[in-house]
């Protein structure tokens, strides 16, 4: 069978174009196939992305890369019943490790460095099934029949190559979904300042949370919400986010909207990924952390995209690309997985509705207790073991749950 690249990579989002910048600096033919006219025209807006593996990607990429702004203060904010609200912030000026970006700028550019590279990016390349033939994996597509020895699904949460293979199932109840809004806005802000707030509780009813970044000019107004519990929220579903921005009182020009899935596994609970001749990397692989304070996917996709294409080279060199394991050894070694596996006792407790409902419901009280002065007034601790009693927690499982998330 002939072969029309060593690697194949579909999806040309950040987990794709790192594979395949990868692979090409370690000498391999890299094909990626995109469905949008551009890398970056179909994925979710913006968001923030901690800088490690990009840098290790492209080493100077802090002074080429189209990053909008350091984040230097983050700002936590519960919403309570009764219009009260517990937040608080913490500043850290000067600190350059993670940056808002704007994935159509973003994506593009890390496009045009693969292709300086000599990857060939085929846009507007639609995979539309996949068959394993001798050798390797023959994908068809809109634009005609391909086939490669080692294929990195890199399509993101629909993983359509494991799907079209039979490896996998469309799998919702494994998703959250993620809807955003890019607010042009003044940003009244130094330009090495920028502000992530991530908010609990403003739209009753979803499990989730929501989350402000603060670009160059522009606010990125989102929310990641999980699907079960959408029926019981206050809001439709498609009004979410507007009902979410509306609370937060923000104002100005809608530039562009956009709602995705987001994968919700978990370390125990990830699909397969690998199998002979084919690799997932990214969200294909399920590769997210939302442990309360932080959603990341980014560095995952592009530290994940790195490994797959050291795996492809390693591969290529013995000459047996069914042996894809080695892909998932060097997994285990590097942070990906290691901070999949710490986020995991974190991610159990955020799951918990008492995490995000009944703590800051109890916190508010114990707050409002502590601010009101009457003649009836009573010891903190007995005010703070009263509340969680009222929420039908006791003091031990409140202990257990602080010393989970602290893991
Ligand atoms: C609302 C929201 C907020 C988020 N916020 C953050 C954040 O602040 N920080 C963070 O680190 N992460 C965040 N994430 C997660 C992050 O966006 C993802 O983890 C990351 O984009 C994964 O990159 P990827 O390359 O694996 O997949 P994607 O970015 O989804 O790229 C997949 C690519 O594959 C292409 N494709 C799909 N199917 C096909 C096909 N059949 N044929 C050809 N091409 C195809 C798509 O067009 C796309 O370009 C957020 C996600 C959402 C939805």
């Amino acid at each position: 069978m002939s072969f029309d690249a060593d690697v194949i990579v579909v999806g040309g989002g950040l987990g794709g174009l790192s594979a395949a910048i990868t692979a090409a600096k370690e000498g391999l033919s890299v094909i990626v196939l995109e469905r949008g006219d551009y890398s970056g025209a179909k994925n979710v807006s913006g968001g923030r992305m901690y800088i490690h593996a990009l840098q290790k990607l492209i080493p100077d990429a802090l002074e080429r890369a189209p990053l909008e702004r350091p984040i230097t203060k983050e700002t936590f904010e519960f919403y309570c019943s009764n219009d009260r609200k517990l937040s608080f912030s913490f500043e850290e000026k000067g600190k350059k490790n993670s940056y808002s970006i704007l994935r159509a700028k973003f994506d593009r550019w890390l496009a045009s460095e693969a292709e300086n590279l000599g990857v060939l990016i085929s846009y507007s390349t639609l995979v539309t099934n996949a068959q394993r033939e001798t050798g390797g994996i023959n994908l068809e597509t809109n634009r005609g029949n391909l086939r490669a020895p080692l294929v990195i699904d890199a399509s993101g949460v629909t993983s359509v190559v494991f799907r079209y293979l039979g490896l996998r199932k469309f799998t919702p109840d494994k998703w959250m979904l993620g809807a955003k809004e890019i607010i042009k806005t003044d940003v009244n802000l130094p330009e090495d300042e920028g502000e992530v707030r991530t908010i609990v509780a403003a739209v009753k009813g979803v499990k989730g949370g929501g989350f402000v970044y603060t670009n160059k000019d522009t606010l990125s107004v989102g929310m990641a919400v999980t699907f079960d519990s959408l029926p019981k929220s206050e809001v439709p579903a498609k009004d979410l986010v507007e009902a979410f921005r509306e609370k937060l009182g923000i104002e100005g020009e809608i530039l562009e909207y956009s709602a995705h899935a987001i994968p919700y596994f978990g370390y125990r609970n990830l699909p397969p990924l690998y199998d002979n001749n084919l690799i997932a990397v990214g969200d294909s692989a399920g590769f997210l952390i939302n442990d309360g304070f932080t959603i990341r996917g980014m560095d995952l996709a592009i530290g994940s995209g790195m490994i797959a294409g050291l795996a492809a080279k390693k591969l290529k060199e013995i000459n047996d690309y069914t042996k894809t394991d080695v892909y998932y050894q060097m997994l285990k070694e590097s942070f990906v997985l290691r901070h999949l596996e710490l986020a995991y006792n974190r991610f159990s407790v955020i799951n918990d509705p008492r995490t995000l409902v009944s703590y800051p419901e109890v916190l508010c009280n114990v707050l409002t207790d502590m601010f009101t002065v009457t003649e009836e007034r009573k010891p903190l601790m007995e005010v703070a073991l009263q509340r969680l009693k009222e929420k039908d927690i006791s003091l031990t499982k409140a202990l257990m749950d602080l010393m989970r998330a602290s893991k």
